[in-house]
């Protein structure tokens, strides 16, 4: 084992949208800040495969850092993206009643959007919905304008420049393997991808590894299901995985019949949205992310391989938006995995943020992640400054 000399005040642990959004607040506050990534780039991992939904904060129970954050971080997506020159595209959305007996469910996420104050939500005929999306049949619909869509790949670049400009350093190839309490903060031990050891000292020390967020936890010994440690009562941090797979609309005709994201009454309970249909900036349209909860031992591949059952299931919620769509007009897409604090069966849980002595913890940052970066970084930054 050799010792490095790459000692750094703040440690963040994982480049994805929420550790490099942190990396370029810190950086640009004139904070000493090193980045440790196990993979060989930024955002190879949830930051990458998602819908790329500036989502306007409809959902979320209200108060909640979901509702929040998300709210929040909507008007600042949009800011960010037109200043630094990451492509978006203020589409709005539709979440849609297709049936009469669908009607009474928009009741419920119309009441939550109104009392977390989406801007300009609304609720409008099927009429007003057919002029918006001519191609959906929709009985009648939700309309909130403030929802977009960003390119998340480029979001996260465009931090990972500003980051760096500010004077961060980025260690890829390089994944955290130890932890300890050590006097100041942090003894901290790293491997290269040649499988040499390296150790390191930090004053502080943020978890944003997403979905290893538990196993990084653990290496400082907290336990995962919750209960106290060294006097501190620690919240469960032990994630499951949700796979979210997604299938393409492959035929440029079809997907240009659909211009904004149409959304369904949504399945918390499921673990996700519903499957949807979502626009990107690059004018692709795809259906998706399905949700599948995981055991631990499943890999997590990234690699959507076709699947009769899965196709004719896609190929069924995607006719129920465009009634014309046809088996060879869809393809497999991307596959996401939603780090879940959330355990199957259960409502929606919030994202966990927990402060310990110099420790941040971030944990089940899923959706609407993304879009509550900027506040997220703020809120960390606000934590390490106490
Ligand atoms: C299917 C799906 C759809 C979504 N759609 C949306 C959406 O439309 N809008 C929205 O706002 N949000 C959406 N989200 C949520 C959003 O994508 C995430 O909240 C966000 O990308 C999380 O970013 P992150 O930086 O926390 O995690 P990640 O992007 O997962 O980054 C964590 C990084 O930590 C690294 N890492 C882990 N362990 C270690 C270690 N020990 N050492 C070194 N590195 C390590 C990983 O390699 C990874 O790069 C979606 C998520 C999914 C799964």
């Amino acid at each position: 084992m050799t010792t490095s000399a790459l000692d750094a005040e703040i440690v963040i642990v994982g480049a994805g949208v929420v550790g490099l959004a942190l990396a370029q607040r810190l950086a640009s506050d004139g904070r000493s800040v090193l980045v440790i990534e196990q993979h060989e780039g930024f955002a190879r991992e949830t930051s990458s495969h998602n819908s790329g939904v500036v989502h306007a904060s409809i959902y979320y129970e209200t108060g909640t850092l979901k509702h929040r954050l998300c709210w929040e971080g909507n008007p600042r997506i949009y800011a960010w993206a037109e200043a630094h020159s990451v492509a978006v595209l203020r589409t709005g959305k539709i979440i849609v009643a297709l049936s009469e007996e669908e009607r009474p469910g928009l009741d419920e996420v119309y009441r939550q959007a109104v009392a977390n104050g989406v801007r300009g939500v609304e609720r409008i005929t099927g009429a007003r919905a057919r002029e918006l999306e001519p191609y959906v049949p929709t009985v009648e619909a939700i309309w909130s304008p403030s929802t977009g869509v960003v390119d998340a790949y480029a979001l996260a670049r465009s931090y990972e420049a500003e980051a760096t400009a500010h004077g961060a350093l980025i260690a890829y190839r390089t994944t955290l393997v130890g932890a300890e309490r050590a006097a100041g903060g942090f003894a901290l031990t790293l491997r290269d991808e040649d499988g040499e050891t390296s150790t390191l000292r930090s004053a502080a020390l943020v978890n944003s590894s997403g979905l290893g967020a538990a196993e990084v936890a653990a290496l400082l010994g907290y336990p995962l299901d919750g209960g106290t440690s060294g006097g501190v009562e620690v919240p469960v941090m032990r994630q499951t995985s949700n796979r979210g797979r997604y299938y393409d609309v492959i035929d440029p005709a079809v997907a240009r019949l659909v211009t904004r994201p149409v959304y369904p009454l949504p399945e918390h309970a499921a673990g996700g949205l519903g499957v949807h249909l979502t626009v990107d900036t690059d004018g692709g349209v795809h259906l998706g992310p399905a949700t599948e909860w995981m055991s631990d031992e499943e890999p997590r591949d990234y690699l959507n391989v076709d699947d009769p059952t899965w196709r004719a299931s896609f190929l069924r919620a995607g006719q129920r938006f465009l009634p014309g769509l046809r088996d060879e007009q869809i393809a497999p897409g991307q596959v996401g995995y939603r780090p879940k604090i959330q355990q199957p069966g259960q409502g929606l849980t919030d994202f966990l943020v927990w402060h310990d002595r110099g420790y941040v913890h971030l944990g089940g940052i899923e959706s609407p992640g993304l879009t509550s970066s900027l506040p997220l970084a703020d809120l960390v930054a606000s934590h390490l400054s106490r």
